[in-house]
């Protein structure tokens, strides 16, 4: 995993990539999942959000990529008020963000190959054009030998570096993680983290949930911590 992918990450602008303003979520009407969320993830931050499970990680990060949406505050994306965006903008905040999912989301009737040149061929690429940077990817995961391979014949921590291939091989100017480095020993986590802070050199702006405390210290990254739906440290 030491090549470097060719293709650069858009630079990232002076815009502050995420604002949250007393973002409040519930999944039912008794029960807050997040509570007076406030925080800023200035262009090109690299941030660890950790808390117990439970602690609404999983649902900040679903409030991040507009998959809900937050019942009080708002939510800035990119310098722009996303909190009542309409469904037809939704496709042109999501194309600037990778997100990897906790449980890989892959798609397990296409190769390798296919699901990480999805996001390329969905945004109109062509093969010829992409085939290179999506070959890149593959070996900067050391997944360049199983391309033609499908996913259910990997295993947990090769699906995991195959999610996150697919996540950033279009040069996303916000990556969200959901614990990517749940299903790899502890060398992998590493090599993992590694890759992110090269993308977030390169200038995008990086979040990771992760309950790995440790991880999290290691990485010198700052760190935010939810405890019961709130923010308690680190905000920003
Ligand atoms: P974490 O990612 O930190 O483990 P989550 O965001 O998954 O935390 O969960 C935050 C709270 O919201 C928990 O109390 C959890 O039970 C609840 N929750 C999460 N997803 C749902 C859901 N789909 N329906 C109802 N409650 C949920």
């Amino acid at each position: 995993m030491s090549v470097q992918p060719r293709r650069a990450t858009r630079s990232a602008s002076a815009t502050d990539t995420v604002r949250l303003y007393g973002v409040g979520f519930g999944y039912a009407s008794t029960h807050r999942a997040l509570r007076d969320v406030n925080l800023t993830l200035p262009a090109g931050s690299f941030h660890f959000l950790t808390g117990p499970s439970g602690a609404g990680k999983s649902t900040l990060l679903k409030l991040l990529t507009l998959q809900a949406r937050p019942d009080v505050g708002t939510l800035h994306l990119f310098g722009e008020d996303a909190t009542m965006a309409p469904r037809k903008a939704l496709p042109d905040f999501r194309r600037r963000i990778g997100v990897v999912f906790q449980d890989f989301r892959l798609l397990d009737h296409l190769s390798v190959f296919d699901n990480v040149a999805l996001p390329l061929r969905l945004a109109g690429g062509r093969q010829i054009d992409y085939a290179a940077d999506v070959g890149e990817m593959l070996d900067w995961v050391d997944l360049g030998d199983r391309m033609d391979d499908l996913p259910p014949s990997l295993s947990g921590g090769e699906k995991q570096r195959l999610a996150i291939a697919r996540a950033v091989v279009a040069g996303p100017d916000l990556i969200l993680a959901d614990e990517p480095t749940g299903s790899v020993d502890a060398k992998m986590g590493e090599r993992l983290l590694k890759l992110f802070q090269s993308l977030n050199r390169l200038g995008a702006t990086v979040l990771i949930a992760s309950h790995d405390e440790a991880l999290a210290e290691r990485s010198g990254a700052r760190i935010l911590r939810l405890e019961g739906g709130r923010l308690t440290g680190g905000e920003a």
